[in-house]
């Protein structure tokens, strides 16, 4: 990868980030199984053979616009995939990035930096913050002025600028959705856009033993929004951040199955409530529950899958949307084929061997993704 500009004119980018090994992996001499043999290109080396993992290696390719090696920093994924969208807002746009991937493969070490070293300043690393600093170095009259993170967990929506306070979440009559109370912080420099994202990561994982057990059954939304000055406060411009639950679930299939897909379909459902004013993600899962309901297990699963679906349809001038309800169809199409609106996915997978099965799922997502 070379510090060139990174140009991508389509609506939704999708990326790939391989994690190095770690010391436990390295420790009991793991295989690593990926391979990035160029900036666009993803290889796989699944074992043939469960007797002799070694033996009988079936390559397979994948190609994406832009796929991160172990050696690639979190600043440069951000270069090739948050940045352009950091630009869209302040035209006006509304931007999307998600991290996908499998518990363990880097979702919140891409997004929000490492957490796990316990440093507050090891924020600073991740895509939120990186987004964060940008209206420092911008020549643009708007400057930032609300943040808020969110959490969501089964059917429950926490502020994590409010000590986890739960939150109620209501329909108006035009389906629009609230937040009621959700706190939004005005903000003058990056030193308190800093401050916000390490507190509000802190009470993600506070009173939770294993942090990432808890953060990998919830998604966590982070909000950059850009007003105009002024008495009314007009929304210019939103990026939303999300760490997205870890994906493997989706596969689950022992007996705790139907559990699974009870509590999938209830994150649905507060995710759905989640989305609101402009914002793509809400909109999106509405329409999961008719088309998937029968695979319903895992919300982030679908969700790109229904940006597909309803964007090729209506790319083709299709009469009939794959989705009943058209007024939300409408509402999709402003959020995601809007001229201003873009996406942004990062797919995050582990190198080992004993992940294969797992990033194999999560790379065959994203490369359906990538097709529009
Ligand atoms: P997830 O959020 O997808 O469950 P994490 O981001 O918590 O996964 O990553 C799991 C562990 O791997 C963490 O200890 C993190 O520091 C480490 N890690 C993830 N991605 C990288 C990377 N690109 N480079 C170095 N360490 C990483
Ligand atoms: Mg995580």
């Amino acid at each position: 990868l070379t510090a060139a500009d990174p140009v991508l004119d389509h609506r939704i980018c999708v990326c790939v980030r391989k994690r190095p090994l770690n010391k436990k992996e390295v420790g009991r001499k793991e295989i690593d199984v990926v391979t990035v043999p160029s900036k666009n290109i993803v290889m796989v080396s699944e074992p043939k053979s469960k007797v002799d993992m070694t033996k009988y290696l079936e390559n397979q390719n994948f190609r994406f616009d832009y796929s991160f090696d172990e050696t690639c920093t979190n600043e440069m994924v951000y270069w090739y995939t948050a940045r352009p969208l950091v630009e869209c807002i302040f035209e006006g746009g509304m931007a999307t990035c998600f991290a996908y991937g499998q518990t363990g493969s880097g979702k919140t070490h891409t997004m929000g930096g490492d957490f796990t070293t316990g440093k507050a300043q090891d924020t600073r690393k991740g895509i939120y913050a990186l987004a964060g600093k940008y209206p420092t170095i911008g020549v643009t009259v708007f400057k930032f002025k609300l943040i808020s993170t969110k959490l969501v967990k089964s059917c429950e929506v926490f502020d994590l600028l409010n000590k986890k306070c739960r939150l109620r979440v209501l329909e108006d009559g035009r389906q629009q959705v609230q937040v009621v109370g959700l706190q939004e912080r005005r903000v003058t420099s990056i030193e308190e856009v800093l401050q916000l994202i390490s507190d509000g990561t802190r009470c993600r994982t506070s009173g939770v033993t294993s942090a990432n057990q808890h953060s990998s059954r919830s998604h966590a939304v982070f909000q950059l929004i850009l007003r105009r000055s002024g008495p009314r406060q007009i929304l210019h411009g939103k990026f939303s951040l999300i760490d997205l639950a870890g994906n493997e679930r989706g596969a689950d299939t022992t007996s705790a199955d139907r559990q699974t897909r009870v509590e999938g379909s209830e994150i649905n459902k507060s995710l759905l409530a989640l989305k609101i004013d402009g914002c793509s993600l809400v909109i999106s899962l509405r329409f999961i529950f008719d088309p998937y309901n029968s695979c319903l297990t895992n919300v982030p699963f679908y969700l790109p899958l229904v940006h597909h679906e309803c964007i090729r349809a209506m790319s083709q001038n299709k009469q009939h949307l794959p989705f009943r309800a058209s007024k939300l169809t409408q509402v999709l199409r402003d959020s995601f084929i809007g001229e201003r609106s873009r996406t942004c996915m990062i797919a995050t997978i582990s190198p080992g061997i004993t992940s294969c099965e797992h990033s194999l799922n999560t790379l065959r997502y994203a490369d359906r993704v990538k097709e529009l």
